[in-house]
C-alpha cells in the first residue's frame, strides 16, 4: 500500500485533506476527510500521519506492508513499529506484521492548543463532557467537540441528519464550538467499524493535528480489567486494547486520553445521572429514527441502569418512561436473557445485580427457553427440522 503525500483542496466552502492510496496495479482510492473551510488551516498536509494511522488496520489484515510519501512524525512512527504492530501481529494469526517504509520528520508539529472530544450525546461522550467542560486541570478545559462522520453513520441517512442537529443544540447549550467533519474513509475502505474505530476516529484527529494539544476519545465502559486484551485481536473490537493504540498514537505534541477508562459504562451512568444536559441530550439509540426508540438493545441497556439506579424519571425528556414502566416486566427479563446468553452484553452485569431479586419468575424462564432455543438453533440439521414446524405453528397462531 502506498500513501501519497497528502494535499488540501478548498471548495464550496469546504476544506479537504486527501491522499491517493494506491493498492497494488490499478487500485488507486482517493482518501478524504473534510471540514468547513474556516477549520482548514488545521489540516496537516504535511505529514502522512492521518492516514497511516487510519489505514493501520486494515493493512495488517489484509497482509499489506505500507508506503508513506510524506514524512511521518518521528515519535509516532517509532511507537507504532516497535509496540503496536508486533503486539498485534504476535497476538493473531490473522494479522500482518506490516512494514511501514516512511521518511522521518522529528521536528513538534506546532498546534492551536484545542482540546477536543467527539460527541454522539451517548453515555461515553457526555462523560467526557461532563468532566472536561471545566477541568480543574490546566489546559485541559475542552474547546470544541466534534462529530465525525468516518464510518458510525451513513450520510443521508435521517440518523445522521438527526444526530449533527441534535450535537448542534447541545454544543451550543453547552457553549462549546462544534466541528462536523465528513470523510469517505468507510466507503473506501470498508472496514467493520466495531473493530476498528479507534483507526478510523484517530485518523480524524490527526487529520486537525494542527489544532490539537489534547484529545479525550471516550473509553467504551468496558471492565478494564476484564476487557483488556490483544489474543485474536483481529476478532475484537479495537476498544479492548486502546490502552496500548491511543498511547502508540499519542505524541509529546499531542495527548490522546482514554476518557473513562477506569470505570464502567454503569459508574458513568451514575455519575450522569445528576446533569441536566444528560437528562436533556442523552441519546443511544441505534435505530434509524432520531430520539431513542426504547427498544432496542443500547435503549434497553441504558434504561434498566437508569431503572437500577432509581432515577428514570429524571430521563422522561429523552426516553418514554411510562412506556418501559409498562412493560418493566419484560424489560427486565430482557436483562435477565443477557445474563444468561452466550453473547450477553457484559456491560449489563452490575445492572443485572442490581435488579435481579425484582425479575419475575416467569421472565426468567421465558429467557432460559429462548437461550435454548437459539442455542440449539445453531445445530444446523436440527434447526432445519424444528424451525419449520415452529414457523408453521406461529403462523396457524397468527390466523
Ligand atoms: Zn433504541
Amino acid at each position: 500500500m502506498r500513501i501519497g503525500s497528502p494535499r488540501i483542496e478548498c471548495r464550496n466552502g469546504r476544506a479537504r485533506l486527501i491522499a491517493e492510496i494506491r493498492i497494488g496495479e490499478g487500485d488507486v482510492r482517493p482518501l478524504w476527510f473534510e471540514v468547513e473551510e474556516k477549520y482548514g488551516q488545521y489540516l496537516c498536509a504535511e505529514r502522512s500521519d492521518a492516514f497511516l494511522i487510519g489505514l493501520l488496520n486494515f493493512a495488517q489484515r489484509e497482509w499489506l506492508d505500507i508506503v508513506c510519501e510524506a514524512p511521518v512524525s518521528a515519535q509516532l512512527l517509532y511507537q507504532i513499529r516497535t509496540y503496536l504492530i508486533p503486539s498485534l501481529a504476535r497476538n493473531s494469526k490473522a494479522m500482518h506484521e506490516t512494514r511501514i517504509e516512511a521518511p522521518m520528520d522529528d521536528a513538534p508539529m506546532a498546534n492551536a492548543g484545542g482540546v477536543g472530544t467527539g460527541i454522539s450525546c451517548g453515555v461515553d461522550s457526555l462523560h467526557v463532557v461532563k468532566n472536561y467542560a471545566h477541568s480543574p486541570y490546566p489546559g485541559l478545559s475542552l474547546t470544541h467537540l466534534c462529530l465525525n462522520n468516518v464510518g458510525a453513520y451513513i450520510e443521508g441517512k435521517g440518523q445522521y441528519t438527526w444526530q449533527a442537529e441534535h450535537a448542534r443544540q447541545f454544543a451550543k447549550e453547552m457553549g462549546i464550538e462544534l466541528i462536523v467533519s465528513n470523510s469517505n474513509m468507510a466507503a473506501a475502505f470498508q472496514q467493520n467499524h466495531l473493530l476498528t474505530h479507534t483507526y478510523s476516529s484517530c485518523f480524524a484527529i490527526y487529520a486537525l493535528q494542527k489544532l490539537w494539544k489534547v484529545y479525550f476519545y471516550a473509553s467504551a465502559g468496558y471492565d478494564l480489567q476484564e476487557a483488556f486484551s490483544l489474543r485474536d485481536n483481529e476478532r475484537h473490537s479495537s476498544d479492548h486494547y486502546e490502552l496500548l493504540s491511543l498511547d502508540c498514537f499519542s505524541t509529546r505534541t499531542l495527548q490522546i486520553y482514554s476518557e473513562g477508562m477506569a470505570i464502567t459504562r454503569f459508574e458513568k451512568e451514575r455519575e450522569l445521572a445528576d446533569w441536566p444536559p444528560a437528562q436533556k441530550y442523552l441519546h443511544v439509540c441505534t435505530m434509524d429514527t432520531g430520539p431513542n426508540c426504547g427498544h432496542c438493545s443500547k435503549c434497553l441497556r441504558t434504561l434498566t441502569a437508569l431503572d437500577a439506579l432509581g432515577c428514570l424519571q429524571r430521563f422522561d425528556n429523552v426516553f418514554d418512561v411510562l412506556a418501559y414502566q409498562a412493560r418493566r416486566a419484560r424489560n427486565l427479563g430482557w436483562l435477565y436473557g443477557q445474563h444468561i446468553g452466550a453473547d450477553g452484553d457484559a456491560m449489563t452485569e452490575p445492572v443485572y445485580d442490581a435488579l435481579k431479586d425484582e425479575i419475575p419468575l416467569g421472565q426468567k424462564l421465558h429467557a432460559i427457553a429462548r437461550e435454548g432455543y437459539i442455542r440449539l438453533a445453531k445445530i444446523e440439521w436440527l434447526r432445519r427440522r424444528v424451525h419449520p414446524i415452529l414457523e408453521r405453528l406461529r403462523g396457524r397462531k397468527r390466523l
